[in-house]
Formats: C-alpha cells, sequence, structure tokens
C-alpha cells in the first residue's frame, strides 16, 4: 500500500559502493579474486617505492576451507612504511579515506580498493578483515581484525592486539576470504598481472603463492628476484596548476586556505601564478586583490573561475610525476622476456588540461620473445593482417588487463592503423611487444573501472609519437641485421673460393710455370681469410652498435 508520498533517505558512502560494486572491477567472483590482488599489490607498491624502500611482496592465495571451496582466501605481505596504528581503523574501514588525496601521482588515488575488497569480502563471506602492521618508527606490531559499518560508514573493529618486535620489521600483512573463482581463467589473469607488474618493477622482489587449479592442497610459486636496485624516481607532491581544477575544487581550496588575501591566496595555493598574473586575473574578474578569499560571493566566485581559466601559463610542473624510466624498462623487458632486441624511449613531459603527463615505453623483437609472450599476452589474438602486436599497457604503473580494444594506446598500435608492415618494414608473421606507460596526476581512464585510458588528443599524439620512435628504432636494427646477413653470405661464397684464388695467385707469385709455391699458398690463404673474418667481425659490430 503506498501512501502516495515518497520516503526519502540518505546513502552512506559504503552504501554506495556496496550496492554499485561493478563500477569498481568487483562485477563477479571471477573478476572479484583479481581486482582484490590488484587493489593489495597496488596498495603494497605505494607504500614501498614511493618512499625509496626497495619492495619485497608476497602474495598467498589459498582455498581455507575444504566445505567451501569457493571461499578463497587472499594475503598480502610488504616491507613497506607501514600504517601507524590510529589510521588503521578508518583507512580500512570508511570508504573514501586514504592518505593519498595529494597532487602527485600514486597508484591508488581514490581512497576505494581496500575498502571494496573488504566490502565484497563482507557481502560474500562474512568474513571479517585482518591486519598486521607496523611501522619504521614504532617497536610494537599491531592486529586489528575489523568490518565496515556500511550504513554508518566507519570501521567496527572485532578484535585488537599489539605486540613487542623482535626485529625491525615494519610492513603490513592484509588478509581477507572472499567467494571467488578460482579457475584456469582466473589463475591466468593473477598470473599475467603479476607478471606485467614485474616487468616494470625490476627492483621488487614479488613471490606468488597460487593454488593449483585442478588439485587440491597443491600450490605453484611464481617467482620474480629483484634484478636491479634502481628505483624510480619518486613524486614530488605539488600545488595544483591553475587549469587543473573545476569550480567546486576551487570553492574547496578557498575553504581550507590560511591565505589573507585572493591575492596571495592565487600565488600560494596554486603553481605557475606568481605576482603579476594574479593582479591581471583579479583585475579580469573585476575583485579587488586585498579581499580576504573567504568573502567572495557566488558570483565573484564564477568570475574568479572564469578569469583563472582565460589566463595563459606555462604547462604544469613534471615533479609530480614518477614514471619508469627507459633504464629500468629495457632491464625489465630483457628479464622477463628474453628478447633478442629492446629499443626504448620517452617523451618529454606534456600536458591536457592542467594535468601533466608523460608517455614512455620499449619494444622488444625475436629471442625467446614469442615463447615467453604467451603467458604473457592473455587476451590477445594473432589479427589476420600481421604482424603479431602484444601490446603491454600501464598507467600509472598498474597493468592494465581488460577492455583493450578499446584503450587510446590500442587505437594507435593496432596493426590495421599502425602501418607496421608498409612504414616499418616488419613481416606478417613478425612477433613484436610493445610496453607503452601513461603516467599522470590525472590518468583520463574511460568509465570508472581504471581499465582503459580514453582518446584524449594530447595523450594520442604523445602515445603516437612515441609509438613511431619505437617502430623507427626497430626497422633500423631489423635493417641492419639483414645487411649484416647479406655481408655474410657473400663473404661466406667468397671464403669458399680462397683455396683456389690463393692456388691462381701463388702459381703467377711463384715459378711462373703455373704450378703454385705451396709456401706462398699457404700464406695467401691465411692472409685472405683473416680479412673475410674480420669483415664479418666489423659488420656483426655494426649491428649491434
Ligand atoms: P587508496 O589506495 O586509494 O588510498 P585504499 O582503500 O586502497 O585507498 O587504502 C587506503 C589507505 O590505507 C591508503 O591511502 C594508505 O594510506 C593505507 N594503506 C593501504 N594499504 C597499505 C599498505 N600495504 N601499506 C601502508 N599503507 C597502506
Ligand atoms: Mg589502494
Amino acid at each position: 500500500m503506498s501512501s502516495g508520498v515518497e520516503s526519502f533517505r540518505q546513502l552512506s558512502p559504503s552504501e554506495f559502493f556496496y550496492r554499485n560494486r561493478e563500477i569498481a572491477g568487483f562485477s563477479n567472483p571471477a573478476r572479484a579474486v583479481y581486482q582484490t590482488v590488484r587493489e593489495f599489490i597496488e596498495n603494497s607498491l605505494d607504500a614501498t617505492e614511493v618512499h625509496g624502500i626497495l619492495p619485497v611482496i608476497t602474495l598467498r592465495i589459498s582455498r581455507e576451507d575444504p566445505s567451501n571451496p569457493d571461499h578463497i582466501t587472499i594475503q598480502v605481505e610488504d616491507n613497506g612504511i607501514g600504517v601507524p596504528p590510529q589510521f588503521i581503523p578508518d583507512a580500512f574501514g570508511r570508504v573514501l579515506y586514504s592518505s593519498k588525496y595529494k597532487f602527485r601521482q600514486t597508484r591508488g588515488m581514490y581512497g576505494l580498493g581496500a575498502k571494496m575488497a573488504i566490502l565484497y569480502a563482507q557481502l560474500t563471506t562474512g568474513k571479517p578483515f585482518e591486519i598486521y602492521s607496523s611501522t619504521r618508527k614504532t617497536r610494537y606490531i599491531y592486529y586489528y581484525k575489523l568490518m565496515i559499518d556500511v550504513k554508518k560508514n566507519q570501521p567496527q573493529i572485532l578484535e585488537l592486539a599489539s605486540w613487542e618486535k623482535r626485529s625491525k620489521w615494519h610492513g603490513t600483512i592484509v588478509k581477507l576470504t572472499i567467494e571467488g573463482e578460482w579457475s584456469r581463467r582466473v589463475r591466468d589473469y593473477v598470473a599475467v598481472y603479476i607478471k606485467r607488474t614485474a616487468i616494470i618493477t625490476p627492483y621488487a622482489d614479488i613471490t606468488a603463492i597460487l593454488p593449483s587449479v585442478e588439485k587440491e592442497d597443491e600450490y605453484e610459486v611464481l617467482r620474480f628476484p629483484r634484478v636491479t636496485s634502481m628505483l624510480p624516481r619518486p613524486p614530488k607532491e605539488a600545488k595544483p596548476h591553475p587549469l587543473g581544477i573545476d569550480l567546486e575544487m576551487l570553492k574547496m581550496m578557498i575553504n581550507e586556505t590560511g591565505a589573507k588575501t585572493v591575492l596571495s591566496f592565487l600565488t600560494s595555493e596554486f603553481q605557475r601564478i606568481g605576482e603579476v598574473t594574479a593582479t591581471r586575473i583579479l583585475k579580469n574578474a573585476g575583485i579587488d586583490p586585498d579581499k580576504p578569499p573567504r568573502t567572495l560571493d557566488d558570483d565573484e566566485l564564477q568570475r574568479l573561475y572564469k578569469a583563472m581559466r582565460e589566463e595563459k601559463y606555462w604547462a604544469p610542473t613534471d615533479e609530480p610525476l614518477s614514471p619508469i624510466g627507459e633504464e629500468l624498462i629495457r632491464i625489465g623487458l630483457k628479464e622477463i622476456l628474453r628478447p633478442e632486441f629492446i629499443a626504448t624511449a620517452s617523451r618529454k613531459p606534456s600536458s591536457y588540461s592542467g594535468h601533466p603527463f608523460i608517455v614512455e615505453g620499449g619494444i622488444a623483437y625475436g629471442g625467446e620473445l614469442a615463447s615467453r609472450l604467451d603467458e604473457i599476452a592473455q587476451d590477445s589474438v594473432k589479427g589476420e593482417t600481421g604482424p603479431y602486436i602484444v601490446l603491454l599497457r600501464y598507467a600509472n604503473k598498474i597493468p592494465l588487463l581488460y577492455d583493450e580494444k578499446t584503450d587510446v594506446m590500442w587505437s594507435i598500435v593496432d596493426p590495421s592503423k599502425f602501418p607496421w608492415r608498409s612504414v616499418y618494414k616488419l613481416e606478417p608473421t613478425d612477433t613484436v611487444a610493445v610496453l607503452i606507460h601513461i603516467c599522470s596526476t590525472k590518468v583520463p581512464y574511460k568509465g570508472v573501472g581504471k581499465e582503459s585510458v580514453a582518446n584524449v588528443e594530447e595523450v594520442e599524439s604523445e602515445v603516437r609519437l612515441l609509438a613511431q620512435e619505437l617502430a623507427r628504432k626497430l626497422r633500423e636494427y631489423i635493417q641492419r641485421k639483414k645487411r649484416v646477413q647479406e655481408a655474410r653470405q657473400k663473404l661466406s661464397l667468397f671464403l669458399r673460393y680462397i683455396p683456389e684464388v690463393a692456388a691462381s695467385l701463388a702459381a703467377i707469385a711463384g715459378n711462373g710455370r703455373g704450378t703454385p709455391d705451396p709456401s706462398i699458398q699457404k700464406e695467401l690463404t691465411e692472409k685472405m681469410r683473416e680479412i673475410a673474418l674480420a669483415k664479418i667481425k666489423l659488420s656483426e659490430y655494426e649491428a649491434s652498435a
């Protein structure tokens, strides 16, 4: 029976994400396993490399309850900075609570990932989340068992304990149990995710212990030992760029600022605004520069926002970005794919709508590549047109596995569009791996799934330039290699005729009666061989240079 009057109530953030979990990647039991692994590993990498710690990460997936084979327990341990005990409940029990709401590049930045996994566990198995953590400063290890009170969006602590440390261990162990699927397909997705992570984190030590798909009580271990102790440059926190904010953000910043005047608000809270620019903006907006920021009315705010947008600025600084760097890309590709040839490239920092970004990448060809790619190229299908291009996509150092065909990176390297054959001279049977990394303080993801990057014009153009540079380097290598092979063939032919030529020459130089002088013949043969072999060496040297 309806009273004819609708009833209203507010949804808490936890409740909202609980109801709409598919937007955060938790759409079904198979995807949920992958997504949980991804969120935990990304948190671990953020807690280590961003703070200058060489990551040691262990993932353990298990089925602990024989009566519930679809209950999947996921545990991740790291040697990161740890979470101070007073923040643990909120960091893991309050949706939209994060230490990463800063203007710098990290893998997580929404304050959502861990909580979505915890909510999903709660929803499907009803089991609580467990965490052990210790920071570098404390002498204790803290343990929490908690659930999320969905209606109130707050943590509900079930158990709490602490121990004195016996070692200098710092880091975090998180553990939860979700209803998931552990099939060949899911196992492969998780393995591919780990391998693709390993490619761009050769400075990390990663171990994954995964249950066998077929046999109970059996496990497989994927080991990726550290191969270098070089870390990517860490992101530096920066102030927002005036073109990188919207009106709401401007209002929020005005509410929080300690600046006494609008003029000093502009110069102190933004990058790329000095006195002169600030004065001009305020003049154009018709606002008294000495006015206290919080006294601006709505109309003035709108005018300020408009005047800020109409101003010209230096491009945003790339300091908050943390690209992988060409050297690490090369090391990672070499270690995991063992190709015959690698080239890398890195574009200069660029920006779109006030957000800085960098596009970098690598290309690999030959050697053990084709066989090793089979385990990594999960969903790529060999195209009819050829060559076979396996695209390894990354955004803010996160491997992207789903929705490849809608991604801007694919739109560029797609063999039906990119002139791999006509311009870059690849054969239809060639296999090539192309790694592309886009990093930004705001990756323009398509939709909320964070799996595919949108076709923003500026980004697209940088990705195209990168792909062209990589393809050009590969073409040069292949052509050089071809030239060397041709030269070698010629020389080996020559080598075969040496004894004959030497014999005739020795005859001429010898007694003049047509009988070769054996000692001269021997010497000539040696000399000619030496020259031929030196030529082969030289052409090889040229090819590798
Ligand atoms: P986000 O990563 O987007 O900030 P999460 O819900 O995944 O959101 O994590 C919330 C917060 O918990 C993080 O901002 C971080 O401060 C803290 N945290 C999560 N995992 C770890 C970890 N392994 N080590 C240290 N801190 C962590
Ligand atoms: Mg996270």
